[in-house]
């Protein structure tokens, strides 16, 4: 590698500037970075306390020599760029020369490294900017660097830091997608014991997936691979009409680096527009690989998002790229593509079907019941007409003070949020034991948002048990849903809950349990239904917001619509 030297004051006020450390996982991924640029094939990560406590990271890369060692810690040190012209196309995933100083500002710092050259390697402690020693050590090739009592000198930073488990998280779903773009890299990554990361290197990016999420992720995916001269888009997405209820596992690498990104999302998300059910979200795991010079990723702190020199382009490469494997692979056969564009190209019954056919039912065959409590404004005060119902997606209803005009689905979500949260006050759901156990694969991070929510889990009747690996069952589930419903139902908890604060994790859960089980938008409802739905909601806590804050109704006053008639004066 070449020799670090400072970079001018002239070139390093041209980075883009901004704090790079705000939490442990920034640093986790400036030095796994640093060891990827390095050419490490196998990377140790070990955290402790989420990251606070500790963080280490130890590869078998280059390795620094002692001088080297000795500046890198210095800001704006790096032996990756070194004239202007060096940004304009940046090859390595770090360049700005100013993690390691930043990180070691903050931090206990030890770093260890040997370059294979001369007699020994060289250890460097730091505890902010104090040097503690620089020795000879007898080190193997590579670096290590050990980030302890991060933000010891910064009270302030400490302060907004979450849960242990909210700040790893963060930095294992980062590390899976690194694992995902490095496959011939080894991880090694645990948290405080526990082994959270195992993937030794493999030569494709099918194998790396099949080792993070397993076989029944793997079949559920297509093959991307597509190329218009020097741009390629490979990967792997979903194999329609199979999709995700979460937008977690959208996975987006530019050049290498994982980057958040609109235009990326909303290429896929249109390429997948008729293909997937309502509700469902594609998943994917794509590269794109463009010129360097066409894509600037100078321009977040911490090179999280990147700016495409011309994006339309961009946006209809990964659009043609997704839809023609779409149209390549023989799961197309199940598809008919139906003219009209607006609606969905996948065919389904004219009336759209329920997805929770057992939610339907029992509203079903809950009896129609007319009762209000008249204490709020809200509440119509004397009998109400439901007139019927507008696009599939509104109740209608009347009343002698005006017209309501009811979001059915947000409705329903309140009535059965209000019930789950009694069912869950007394304290035990009436659970269903699958006749076989219904099997899935989690995700490192879905496995660490299990172990923190198993007991909010269980007590609404969700129980999973490990099965080997990334392998687990569903033993028994909450019994307002149908097993296949149960486990889409639970990914999705696991997913939403993540990083959640204690406090809000119940009632996120009877809200999301609520929104899953309530009837869609688009759902043609019965007159009786209908009834049935606008009484619940009149008795319910807050018939003007649903679980989740979005307003469930709009009235229009009787003096309002007169008034606007001319009616009255
Ligand atoms: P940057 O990565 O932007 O160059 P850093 O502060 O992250 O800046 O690192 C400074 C320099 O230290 C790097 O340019 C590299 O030469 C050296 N370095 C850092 N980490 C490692 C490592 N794990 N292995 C070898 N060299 C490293
Ligand atoms: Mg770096």
């Amino acid at each position: 590698m070449q020799r670090i030297r400072l970079l001018p004051e002239e070139i390093s006020r041209k980075i883009a500037a901004g704090e790079v450390i705000e939490r442990p996982f920034s640093a986790v991924k400036e030095l796994v970075e640093n060891s990827l640029d390095a050419g490490a094939t196998e990377v140790i990560v070990e955290l402790q306390g989420g990251g606070k406590k500790l963080i280490k990271v130890q590869d078998n890369g280059s390795g620094m020599s002692r001088e080297d060692a000795r500046i890198c810690l210095e800001r704006h040190a790096t032996s990756k760029i070194s004239v202007e012209a060096d940004l304009d196309r940046i090859s390595t995933l770090g360049f700005r020369g100013e993690a390691l100083a930043s990180i070691a500002a903050v931090s206990h710092l030890i770093l260890r490294t040997f370059d294979g050259e001369g007699e020994s390697g060289t250890l460097v402690e730091r505890r902010g900017e104090k040097v503690l020693a620089i020795e000879d050590i007898a080190f193997p090739k590579g670096t290590s660097v050990e980030v302890g009592d991060l933000f010891f000198n910064l009270p302030a930073r400490k302060k907004f830091m979450r849960s242990d488990q909210a700040e790893a998280g963060l930095s294992i779903r980062w590390l899976t997608g690194m694992a995902l773009a490095f496959p011939e890299v080894r991880f090694l990554v645990t948290h405080g014991r526990r082994e959270v990361l195992n993937c030794p290197a493999v030569g494709s990016l099918a194998e790396r997936i099949y080792q993070l999420f397993g076989k029944e992720t793997l079949g559920r995916l297509i093959e991307v691979d597509f190329r218009e001269g020097a741009r390629r888009l490979h990967g792997y997405a979903s194999r329609p009409p199979s999709g995700r209820l979460d937008k977690n596992h959208q996975l987006f690498f530019i050049n290498g680096r994982l980057i958040r990104d609109r235009l990326l999302q909303a290429a896929l998300n249109q390429a997948y527009r008729g293909y997937l059910e309502k509700d469902f979200y594609p998943e994917a795991y794509l590269f794109l690989t463009l010129p360097y010079e066409e894509v600037d990723v100078n321009v977040h702190p911490a090179k999280a998002e990147v700016r495409f020199r011309e994006s339309q382009l961009v946006f209809y490469l990964v659009l043609r790229a997704i839809e023609t494997s779409i149209l390549k692979q023989a799961g197309i056969k199940e598809i008919y593509p139906v003219s009209n564009s607006s609606s969905p190209r996948l065919q389904v019954k004219e009336s759209a079907r329920p997805i929770f056919p057992e939610a339907e039912k029992r509203l079903r065959e809950e009896a129609p019941e007319t009762s209000f409590l008249p204490e709020e404004k809200i509440r119509p005060e004397t009998g109400l007409q439901v007139l019927g119902q507008y696009l599939h997606s509104y109740i209608i209803v009347a009343t002698e003070e005006g017209l309501f005009i009811i979001d059915q689905h947000n409705a329903h979500e309140r009535v059965l949020f209000e019930k789950y949260r009694e069912v869950d006050a007394q304290g035990r759901w009436p659970e269903r034991v699958p006749l076989i156990p219904l099997l899935f694969d989690l995700s490192p991070s879905q496995e660490l948002s299990l172990r923190e929510n198993r007991e909010l889990l269980e007590s609404t009747g969700f129980r999973v048990e490990n099965m080997g690996g990334k392998s687990y069952a569903l033993q028994s589930f909450p019994d307002i849903f149908e097993p296949e419903e149960a486990r889409q139902v639970l990914l999705a908890l696991l997913e939403e809950m993540k990083g959640e604060k204690v406090l809000q994790r119940r009632e996120k859960l009877l809200a999301t349990l609520s929104c899953r089980t309530a009837v869609k938008a688009g759902e043609f409802l019965s007159p009786e239904k209908m009834g049935y739905l606008v009484a619940e909601l009149f008795k319910t806590s807050n018939p003007a917001l649903c679980p989740h804050g979005r307003p469930v109704l709009l009235k229009l006053d009787k003096s309002q619509i007169e008034r606007s008639l001319k009616r009255s004066s």
